[in-house]
């Protein structure tokens, strides 16, 4: 279906947000209802949008479907958790066969420390690591252990960077964040950040980067930036965090296998639990060591779910037998390709339009200008974007608001040429709207 041209922005994102409307009311429903006892209607803030976020009822393969029964090819991957697509036979049969075995065993068990070797071969940072339940848990624990080990109270992050639900520094440290003391620093410069990492070398226990910004905008950090980062802060004492949650799927040894950089403690989260809920934080055995009840003084670090065994075992055969090293290769280099030729669409048309990233993840920016950092995400006329997101849905292509696309195993070249196809469309019906 051709979409409608428009002669004027904010007229075609109210006619796209009153058709999205129209086409969904089983979906407006579900929300409205669901805002009696679940706050705001949804538990992830990051999933609303206006006038409402649809709501899904299953999903098989590369598809989802909504509660008004519309299919999407599920381009928004769960956030990169969901690298499996639905349903995946090899997980669904370890999930079941698990379950039949007991679920709550109390004590240490055979699937975690098999589970926790595969991950130690798999990531070069990891000599030993714990488990816990999310990407934020991982990243609370590793940066509590940068502090209590270094006795230092400080830790810089990035400016609009994502660390987890109590990380969040997309405009600044977000009220709600975890009490420590931050220091923000700017991202891709290292000239403006080993300044800070000078002036505050004495307090700062860790400092805390995403090797590419994830869900704010698809940005890689420059190599020689993170290897400077490396270098600094092995010289000054200070722990450095590769926050992988995200970017671990990147290349076959994550993203720090891609450049070369092994920092001191990485954190984990996403489709590495299998589908599951999982998170981990891992690095060097003597930083780690901290935690083994054997030793002197050792640090506490619990959790009635780290262990638990649904995720241990969906965990370790999703990474032996699905997401393995040539999975993930392969995966990349068709992501790779995919965004070449997205750009080259927007260049054939002429739009002030690119898609930045590494790999299986991108991102759609509405300018032509650089993208460098999470601050550049603001060069984006937001009506842009959510215009885009309105007409990708409308031809059946599901991505996150905030233009993140993310491709999972079960996609064939049929749904990248269709999602291709469409953002074809969508350049050419609304070129006049996309000029700077
Ligand atoms: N770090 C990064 C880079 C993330 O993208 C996210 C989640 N999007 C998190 C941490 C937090 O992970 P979780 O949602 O599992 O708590």
């Amino acid at each position: 279906m051709a979409l409608q041209p428009n002669v004027d922005l904010d007229a075609a994102l109210k006619e796209a947000r009153d058709k999205y409307g129209a086409a969904n009311p089983n979906s407006r429903e579900y929300y409205e209802s669901a805002r009696n006892s679940l706050t705001g209607g949804l538990g992830r803030s990051s999933l609303y949008f206006q006038p409402f976020p649809l709501a899904f009822s299953h999903g098989e393969g590369a598809y989802i479907w909504d509660v008004d029964d519309h299919r999407y090819a599920d381009f928004m991957g769960d956030y990169t958790a969901g690298i499996y697509g639905h349903n995946h036979p090899i997980t669904r049969r370890v999930i079941l066969e698990t379950f039949d075995n007991g679920i709550a065993l109390n004590g240490p068990h055979k699937h975690e420390a098999p589970f926790a070797e595969a991950l130690c071969k798999r990531f070069p940072a990891f000599e030993q690591i714990r488990f816990a339940n999310s990407g934020t848990e991982a990243n609370i624990w590793a940066l509590s252990l940068a502090r209590a080990v270094s006795g230092k109270s400080h830790v810089m992050a990035f400016e609009g960077c994502y660390h987890g639900g109590v990380f969040n520094f997309e405009h600044g440290p977000a009220p709600v964040n975890y009490p420590i003391p931050w220091v923000m620093a700017p991202y891709n410069d290292l000239d403006g950040t080993s300044a800070l990492i000078d002036a505050h070398e004495h307090e700062l226990a860790a400092v805390i980067i995403e090797p590419m910004v994830g869900a704010q905008g698809c940005i890689p950090a420059e190599t020689d930036f993170l290897k400077g980062l490396r270098e600094i802060t092995e010289e000054k004492g200070i722990i450095l965090i590769f926050d992988e949650v995200m970017t671990s799927r990147l290349g076959p040894n994550g993203y720090q296998g891609e450049v070369g950089i092994t920092p001191d403690l990485t954190s984990v989260s996403k489709y590495l639990g299998g589908g599951l809920t999982f998170g981990a934080f891992g690095g060097r055995a003597d930083l780690m060591t901290r935690y083994d009840q054997t030793g002197e003084d050792p640090l506490p670090q619990a959790g009635t779910f780290n262990n638990n065994v649904l995720t241990m075992t969906a965990g370790l055969a999703a990474l032996e037998e699905i997401y393995t090293e040539s999975a993930a290769r392969d995966l990349n280099d068709r992501g790779d390709d995919f965004r070449h030729r997205l750009n080259e669409l927007a260049k054939t048309h002429g739009v002030p339009v690119q898609f930045t990233g590494y790999g299986s993840m991108l991102n759609i920016h509405f300018t032509a200008d650089p993208i460098l950092s999470p601050q550049d995400m603001h060069k984006t006329d937001l009506r842009k974007r959510d215009l885009f997101h309105f007409d990708m849905m409308d031809q059946a292509q599901y991505l996150a608001r905030s233009g993140m696309i993310v491709l999972s195993l079960p996609m064939t070249d049929s749904e990248i040429d269709s999602f291709v196809a469409a953002v074809d469309e969508f350049f050419a019906s609304r070129k006049s709207l996309l000029a700077d």
